[in-house]
């Protein structure tokens, strides 16, 4: 069945996106339309997402972005006006579970960087973006079904995927009424980032009970 081309001449940036979720959401965006600006930490996963997306026919725009390096976040936002004037659509993606100690066994390493990738970076790439966000443009957070239940092996990243979902209504009112801002908050999916899951069976079968939930 043919795709609807909803996205036609819009603009869209999505971080993390190389592979897994973040490379989902731009292959979508991309077949309904979008030019589609993918970004990760290495530049050999850029270029071959890159690839994969135009093999489809898609128009893909390939840079660099470990987003928590201020001169990267800023270099993704300068490339995507230079080649396209506008940004309509914002994914945000990046995300990290560096450990899987109960929060109060966390180290303050392991605290800073989970606010630091979960959480700041969007907020500063937004920061670095929202001059050039057209009026009707979208900010899409991807928070986690662990936001609303953190369970004992991801309980600090849950926490740090609840402050997103504040996050989303607090800037849904600062940003109103020429931008939208919205979090989907995915269950269980068989990624690399879920590999610690996948191999453990009795977990995945606890996920998915949770995911029927939802
Ligand atoms: P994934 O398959 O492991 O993909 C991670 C992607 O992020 C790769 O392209 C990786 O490429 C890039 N990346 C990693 N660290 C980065 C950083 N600091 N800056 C920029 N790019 C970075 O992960 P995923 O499962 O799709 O997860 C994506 C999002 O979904 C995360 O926010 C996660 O919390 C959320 N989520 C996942 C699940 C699940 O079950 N998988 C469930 C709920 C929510 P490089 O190595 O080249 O950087």
């Amino acid at each position: 069945m043919a795709l609807m081309k909803r996205f036609q001449g819009k603009v869209a940036i999505i971080t993390a996106s190389t592979q897994g979720i973040g490379f989902g959401i731009a292959e979508r965006l991309g077949l309904e339309g979008a030019s589609v600006v993918i970004s990760s930490r290495k530049q050999k996963n850029v270029d071959e997402a890159v690839e994969k997306l135009k093999v489809r026919g898609i128009d893909a725009l390939g840079i660099v972005c470990h987003v928590s390096n201020a001169q990267q976040r800023k270099n993704l936002i300068d490339k995507t006006i230079e080649r396209y004037g506008k940004i309509d659509v914002i994914v945000s993606n990046a995300a990290v579970n560096p450990s899987v100690d109960n929060i109060l066994d966390s180290q303050e390493s392991v605290l800073d960087k989970l606010w630091e990738i979960n959480v700041k970076a969007s907020i500063l790439l937004l920061k670095d973006a929202s001059p050039h966000l057209e009026k009707g443009s979208s900010v899409v957070f991807i928070s986690s079904i662990a936001a609303y239940q953190p369970q004992s092996s991801m309980a600090m990243y849950g926490v740090t995927k609840t402050a997103l979902l504040g996050l989303t209504k607090a800037l849904a009112n600062e940003m109103a009424p020429d931008t939208r801002v919205n979090t989907v908050a995915p269950g269980f999916v068989p990624t690399h980032f879920a590999d610690y899951i996948t191999k453990d069976a009795s977990v995945v079968k606890k996920e998915a009970r949770r995911d029927d939930l939802t």
